[in-house]
Parts: C-alpha cells; structure tokens; sequence
C-alpha cells in the first residue's frame, strides 16, 4: 500500500537518502529507527511529498505521489495523520476545539463534530478534559489531544514522527500504547524513534537506517545501534 521504489534524495553533493527500497501493507505497525542524520525525517517528507525525490518514486495506494495533480495529493495527505514531537497544538483552542477544527478543515459536519470529538477523546483517556488548553495539560496529555487529532478523521495512515521524545517514560509508555491501540483498531502506524525501550517492547518490524541507507529490515525488531 506504500511503497518506496529506489529513492534517493540529494541534497547538493550528499545523499539524504540512498536507493531507499521497501513497502509497507494495511495494518502494519513500523518503526524506523537511526542515528540523527541517518535520513528518517526525510523519509516522512517523501512520503507526504513536501519534498521531491531526486529519483525514484514513492507510491501510495498504488497513486505515485510525485506525479499526482494538487487535487489528489491533497486527498492522499488527508489519509495521512501525523504526529510530531512538539505536539503543534493550536494554543488557544481547548482539546475539544482543536480535535473539531481539523474536523471543520476536512469539510465534516456539525453534527459529527458534536458526536465524535468527545468519543475520540475517550479514546485516548481524555474524556474529562475536553475544554482544557495545552498549556493545562501535561506533555503526555498534550500528546494525546495530538493523537486524537490525528486520527478523528479516519485515515488509512499514522506518521508519528518521534512523538515520545519531549516525554518521560510513564508518559511515554501510554503514547505507544494509545498507538498500539490505534494499529489494533486497523490503522497503519509509522513510528520513528529513539527510544530503545519503546522498540524493543513493541517487538514489531523495525527499519534501521544509517547515513540514508536501509542497513536493516527486521520482521519482530530489536533496537541495534
Ligand atoms: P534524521 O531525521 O534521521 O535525523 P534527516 O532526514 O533530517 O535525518 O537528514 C538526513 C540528512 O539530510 C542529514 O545529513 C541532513 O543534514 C540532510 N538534510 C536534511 N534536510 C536538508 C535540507 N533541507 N537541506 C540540506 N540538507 C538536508
């Protein structure tokens, strides 16, 4: 379903990327795990082509995403939720308003706005703190508005770029469990991280990049760097 077909990314002289080749299936759960530089916020990048391979070419849902009109790649990009690891929440909207403003961004309802902010709320255990800000939530809590936001809108994908990497490890291990929980429920979740606890207790397929190459694609992955 996403596919990646000898991609390389130059940026001047040196290769963000380097003949990156694998593919991911509906309903996978993948880490990509890499030293800093090693090429994983490019990845993301190619993937919601906000930048241009310099060649090869990178398919989603067999639409080559490099070669699509604005119309389709505006549609393919609202498969895609994304997670960060600042949370980008809108500081003075509450958690409900936040969560219903990607809902408005992507020409929902009123009235499913009214039924489903409060239920995806639920989901990440924030049932009660729906018309609190982000600056009186905690980083783990802001995170899960974050999540709830990614995923109201149902989409087909899950980028989740180092979203536990401003949180401590309680908060932590509840990120990736709503993350488990929202893979459980049939969402394909992309995770990148450094955090070696958080792979090797997932023990899901891992990607190893170094220096923009795929070093390792391990089917129940440990963290080997
Ligand atoms: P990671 O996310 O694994 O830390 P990146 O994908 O951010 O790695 O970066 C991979 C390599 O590409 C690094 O050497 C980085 O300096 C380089 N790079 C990334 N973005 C740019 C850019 N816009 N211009 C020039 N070099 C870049």
């Amino acid at each position: 379903m996403i596919y990646f077909d000898k991609v390389t990314k130059l940026y001047g002289n040196s290769a963000a990327l380097e003949d990156i080749n694998f593919s991911i299936e509906p309903g996978e759960f993948i880490s990509i795990v890499g030293h800093s530089g090693a090429g994983k916020t490019t990845l993301m990048k190619m993937l919601l082509a906000e930048e241009r391979p310099t060649s090869g070419d990178v398919f989603f849902q067999s639409a080559n995403i490099h070669d699509v009109s604005r119309n389709t790649l505006n549609q393919i990009r609202r498969r895609i939720g994304t997670i960060f690891q600042d949370f980008r929440l809108l500081p003075y909207k509450t958690a409900y308003e936040n969560i219903a403003f990607a809902m408005e961004a992507a020409g929902r309802t009123d009235e499913e706005i009214y039924s489903d902010v409060p239920h995806v709320l639920e989901l990440v255990d924030l049932g009660d703190k729906l018309n609190h800000f982000p600056h009186q939530l905690s980083g783990g809590e802001q995170q899960r508005v974050a999540i709830a936001r990614a995923i109201v809108n149902q989409p087909d994908v899950i980028m989740a770029d180092e979203p536990t990497g401003n949180l401590d490890p309680v908060n932590t291990f509840e990120v990736i469990q709503i993350l488990k929980k929202v893979n459980d429920l049939g969402t394909t979740v992309i995770l990148t991280t450094h955090n070696k606890g958080v792979i090797d207790s997932l023990k899901k397929r891992v990607i190893t990049m170094d220096r923009g190459r795929i070093i390792r694609d391990d089917k129940e992955g440990v963290y080997v760097l």
